[in-house]
C-alpha cells in the first residue's frame, strides 16, 4: 500500500519513534509545530476518522493511552499538551492514515487555525 505512515510502521522508511506497541506507533513530526510534536498512529491502515468501525474502538483507546504514556515520558503531563485529529479537507488532513497530533512544550492558543 502506498501510504507513508504504513511504511514508517513497517520500517520501510525511517521514523523518529518515541513509543510503540502491537496496536500503535508514535514518532516525531518532520515539520514540528511545537517543541514536542508527535504523531500517534494505529498500525492498522484506517484512512480517516470516518473509517473507524466499532471493532476499532479499542485502537482509538490505545492511541489515547499512548498519548498519556508519551506525556509521562516527556515530563509534560502537568503542564499539559494538546491532542488533535484532523479529518479530510476542512479538518486539514494531508496524510490519509488517521493519526493523533500530540503537541506539547508551549502555550497553545484557541481557537485553532
Ligand atoms: P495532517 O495534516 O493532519 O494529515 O498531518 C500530517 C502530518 O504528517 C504533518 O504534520 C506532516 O508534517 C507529517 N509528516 C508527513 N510525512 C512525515 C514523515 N515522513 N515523518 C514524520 N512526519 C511526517
Amino acid at each position: 500500500m502506498d501510504c507513508i505512515f504504513c511504511k514508517i510502521a513497517d520500517g520501510t522508511i525511517p521514523g523518529d519513534i518515541v513509543f510503540e506497541n502491537d496496536k500503535v506507533l508514535a514518532f516525531r513530526d518532520l515539520n514540528a509545530q511545537a517543541p514536542d510534536h508527535i504523531l500517534i498512529i494505529p498500525r492498522k491502515h484506517i484512512p480517516t476518522m470516518n473509517d473507524f468501525t466499532s471493532e476499532d474502538v479499542v485502537i482509538f483507546g490505545e492511541m489515547g493511552q499512548a498519548a498519556k504514556e508519551i506525556a509521562n515520558t516527556l515530563g509534560v503531563s502537568e503542564q499539559g499538551y494538546r491532542i488533535v485529529v484532523n479529518c479530510n479537507d476542512d479538518g486539514g488532513q494531508t496524510v490519509h492514515h488517521t493519526h493523533m497530533h500530540f503537541l506539547a512544550g508551549r502555550q497553545m492558543t484557541w481557537p485553532p487555525g
